[in-house]
């Protein structure tokens, strides 16, 4: 028997100006934190979600935590995120030595609860920071209402979601600061590095200042907050431009593969998707839950998976059940939501060449491994 070739989780594709303007960078000397393209990349990245200002970072986690010093997060703040989410997004809230509260999720679109926000305010609550998760827009508007109610920021953390709309707005224009990440395995990619977007003149000033090592803008060497290298290279935004030229090709056929992959598993019923509540979702990495099967089962199919030579993943593990957020007080209740779909979610292959047959080829052999469990 030949063995089938690998599919792996995931894959970037550098099908435009990449090798291009990176081999300019290079070729001009500026590869460092000054050069042309870090400009253009914020030029352009701001004009894609219409909004005044981009600030480049080095990656998605610095990003949240440039927009939290910002807006004056500090030590005595509590700041509510889902309990569902990647750990990057609490933990940037500990880096200011605040604390996050773990909030949780809704079953149907795995995104922050506004019942368990409005449930977790407190005299000390500061910030929100939804998580468009999967590239699924989180319940803005009753989000927004809470904020609005309790005076509180915004910061949405759309790392996994360029390009989501959410009743016609841009997902990271709707709260005060949106921050994104151009990893590996993100919509677009940079190697490493993220974007924070705001309207906000004051704020977008503070994190330009803040990445920069508190440096005076006019007076160099001489600083005027206690701030971090937190800067993107030209190389890697030599990289986003030539990837964000192409986004709305890779939006589109990221969503092909959301569709094929929907269709193959629609007859399925004990596959469950992520609600998107008729928002315009990018998919970022196909996920599903197995309903009702255990951690065990789950892995189990996972491991079948493997034997095909096809790579997955678990969805996140709780973040309540990290060993460094167990001690303080992080979560006022277990966060149920967040345990199911954690135990459930499997993550699929999900990259630009992925083709009908491979999609077809998972879906049978996933809906046959789960057929499998007792
Ligand atoms: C990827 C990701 C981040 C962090 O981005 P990095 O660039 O890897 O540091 C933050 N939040 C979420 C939800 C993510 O998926």
């Amino acid at each position: 028997m030949t063995e089938r070739k690998k599919i792996n989780i995931a894959k970037p594709s550098f099908l435009g100006n990449e090798k291009k303007y990176l081999v300019d960078t290079i070729d001009s000397g500026w590869i460092s934190s000054i050069g042309p393209y870090i400009e253009k990349f914020e030029v352009e990245f701001a004009r894609y979600h219409g909004v005044k200002h981009a600030v480049a970072t080095h990656n998605g986690t610095i990003a949240l935590h440039l927009a939290l010093v910002a807006a004056g997060i500090t030590s005595g703040d509590e700041v509510v995120v889902p309990d569902f989410t990647f750990v990057a997004t609490a933990n940037s809230v500990r880096y200011c030595n605040a604390r996050p509260i773990l909030a949780d999720v809704e079953r149907d679109d795995w995104n922050l609860s506004p019942e368990a926000v409005a449930a977790n305010i407190t005299s000390k609550t500061k910030a929100i920071i939804p998580v468009h998760l999967y590239g699924n827009p989180a319940r803005m508007n009753e989000l927004r209402a809470i904020a609005k109610q309790y005076d509180l920021i915004i910061i949405e953390d759309c790392a996994e979601a360029l390009g989501a709309i959410y009743q016609g707005e841009r997902v990271g224009t709707m709260g005060d600061i949106g921050c994104f990440s151009f990893f590996g395995n993100k919509i677009i990619t940079t190697g490493e590095g993220g974007m924070c977007i705001t309207n906000n003149d004051v704020l977008a000033e503070r994190m330009r200042i803040l990445r920069d090592h508190g440096m005076n803008r006019s007076k160099k060497y001489w600083y005027d907050l206690l701030g971090f290298n937190y800067r993107m290279t030209n190389m890697q935004a030599a990289v986003g431009l030539a990837q964000l030229e192409q986004i709305d090709g890779l939006l589109k056929t990221r969503d092909d593969i959301y569709r094929t992959y929907e269709n193959a598993f629609s007859s399925c019923k004990k596959i469950v998707l992520q609600e998107n509540h008729h928002q315009q979702s990018v998919n970022w990495i196909f996920t599903l839950r197995m309903q009702g099967v255990s951690e065990e089962q789950r892995d189990a199919v996972m491991a079948d998976l493997k034997a095909q030579n096809i790579d997955s993943r678990p969805v996140f593990y709780p973040i309540h059940q990290m060993d460094f957020y167990q001690n303080g007080d992080f979560f006022r209740s277990i966060p149920e939501n967040s345990k199911l779909i954690s135990r459930e979610g499997i993550s699929l292959p999900t990259f630009i060449g992925l083709d009908h047959g491979d999609i077809n080829f998972i879906a049978e052999t996933l809906i046959e491994s789960l057929g499998n469990q007792r």
